[in-house]
């Protein structure tokens, strides 16, 4: 049996029950095949692929928090410290009744080559707990919160680890977990990155995982002679990603049709109205239902259904395995071009395969979605020199980093005789600096 064939072997085995864990490593694996099979000896000796897949901490903690009619609740908080090599770890919080330990460590891992891959000094972690913050009052949200930062600051810091949010993690949840941080640690540090703009968050950093899509999704259709001037944009999801993809696909004139949360989906055909979307989804916090409301015209669907819609570019920006195969083959029949991954991990191993075997162009989301990541590694960098930077400062870097990613995993790409998958490019061009970086620090 290969060296990746035995790793991959034992981390299933070692890691029972974790689905979404063993698909991220079964993508990661076999993009690497070329790159470690050309040096097996040296990697299986270094036990590089062993060393990679197993976190270097995992914190699970109890978060006991009061609702409000008086009843104790709790909940399971976790943080998973994965790879320091070229950073302290930096990675969101989810806070989504879904979260298990399998599905922060799907994250936690794919983290690790995504923050590689912004260029920026950033390891890899991620944490979250399986509390829900939707239909909960602000003070039930403050007093969860309050309790899930008294445990979580033991374990973090400015120069150690860096929290974002995620699903259910915007700028309510970090003001109220940095100030329990402040509060408990005395320490008035960027020890979290999404902040509010009057105590240290950055301008831009709200877009800048929407806006950074578009610009790689932009700069991809470039180089093969196209442009999204025109083109009908399919997406999914209606939080923070979502949002801000639509409003950069419009700036660059093209149009957005659908819209999702978890309980329907939204059709518009004559384009997302944004402002309607944003006062339901960040002034209201309500469901879709209410779009009709704001434009009679468009239609409302309960379930799922935005991939049965003709586009030219689809950009899934909900959660993980929201594209399966079907929804891959309709598009395929439909006639779509680019797929390009806002949320982590939404296509499924066998929808990527079919898209990529079709000709479609396919940017995993460690690539395409990296521009949260590297605007919270601005925000530090902001906070570190106790400045902000402005509008345009923090926008320019990101796009100049979203368009050198996607000449990077291009690059690593044709590299290895596989021009045009930039899922190998991107694991490939990942993995190569974080095990330099692990390499020169010995064993650790
Ligand atoms: P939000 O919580 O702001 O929005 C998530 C959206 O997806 C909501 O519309 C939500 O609907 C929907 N959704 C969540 N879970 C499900 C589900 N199980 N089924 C169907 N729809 C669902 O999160 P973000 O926009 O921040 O994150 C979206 C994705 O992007 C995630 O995969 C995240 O990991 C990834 N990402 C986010 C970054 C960021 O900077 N925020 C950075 C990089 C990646 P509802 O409200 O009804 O639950």
């Amino acid at each position: 049996m290969s060296y990746v064939d035995d790793v991959l072997a034992r981390v299933i085995a070692k890691n029972p029950s974790e689905p979404e864990f063993h698909q991220a490593v079964t993508e990661v694996f076999e993009s690497l095949r070329p790159v470690i099979e050309a040096n097996e000896d040296f990697y299986k000796r270094e036990a590089i692929l062993e060393r990679i897949t197993e976190p270097e901490r995992m914190i699970k903690f109890r978060v006991p928090w009061v609702d409000d009619s008086g009843q104790v609740q709790v909940n399971m908080g976790i943080r998973v410290q994965f790879n320091s090599a070229i950073g302290p770890y930096k990675g969101g919080l989810r806070f989504h009744p879904s979260v298990n330990q399998g599905i922060i460590k799907f994250l936690g891992f794919e983290q690790i080559f995504k923050n590689s891959l912004t260029g920026l000094p950033i390891g890899g972690g991620k944490g979250g707990s399986d509390f829900d913050p939707k239909g909960k009052s602000d003070r039930e949200v403050m007093a969860f919160c309050q309790s899930f930062m008294t445990e979580l600051c033991k374990h973090i810091g400015a120069d150690t680890d860096v929290p974002a949010g995620d699903i259910g993690v915007g700028g309510r949840e970090i003001g109220y977990m940095f100030g329990q941080y402040k509060r408990i640690r005395g320490l008035y540090e960027g020890v979290l990155t999404g902040k509010g703009l009057t105590y240290g968050g950055s301008l831009a950093r709200t877009e800048a995982t929407g806006y950074g899509l578009v610009y790689l999704t932009d700069e991809l259709l470039k180089c093969h002679n196209d442009s999204l001037e025109g083109k009908t944009v399919v997406v999914s999801g209606a939080g923070n990603v979502a949002i801000y993809a639509i409003e950069k696909v419009q700036q660059l004139g093209g149009k957005v049709v659908t819209c999702s949360d978890s309980t329907g989906w939204v059709y518009d055909p004559e384009g997302i109205d944004l402002e309607a979307l944003k006062e339901i989804k960040e002034v209201n916090r309500a469901r879709l239902t209410e779009y009709k409301k704001y434009r009679p015209d468009s239609e409302y669907h309960e379930g799922r259904g935005v991939w049965q819609i003709k586009c030219d570019v689809a950009l899934p920006c909900a959660t993980q395995n929201e594209l399966l195969i079907d929804d891959a083959k309709q598009l395929v029949a439909n006639g779509v071009t680019a797929v390009c991954e806002g949320a982590n991990m939404p296509t499924t191993l066998d929808a990527t395969e079919y898209l990529q075997k079709n000709g479609v162009l396919f940017v995993p989301g460690k690539a395409s979605n990296a521009g949260g990541v590297a605007t919270s590694a601005l925000e530090m960098s902001q906070n570190s020199e106790r400045l902000s930077w402005t509008f345009e400062e923090v926008d320019s870097k990101l796009k100049r980093i979203m368009v050198d990613i996607y000449h990077n995993i291009d690059e690593a790409a044709k590299r290895y005789g596989k021009e045009g998958d930039y899922v190998a490019g991107a694991n490939i061009a990942g993995f190569e600096k974080v095990v330099e970086a692990m390499l020169a620090q010995g064993v650790c």
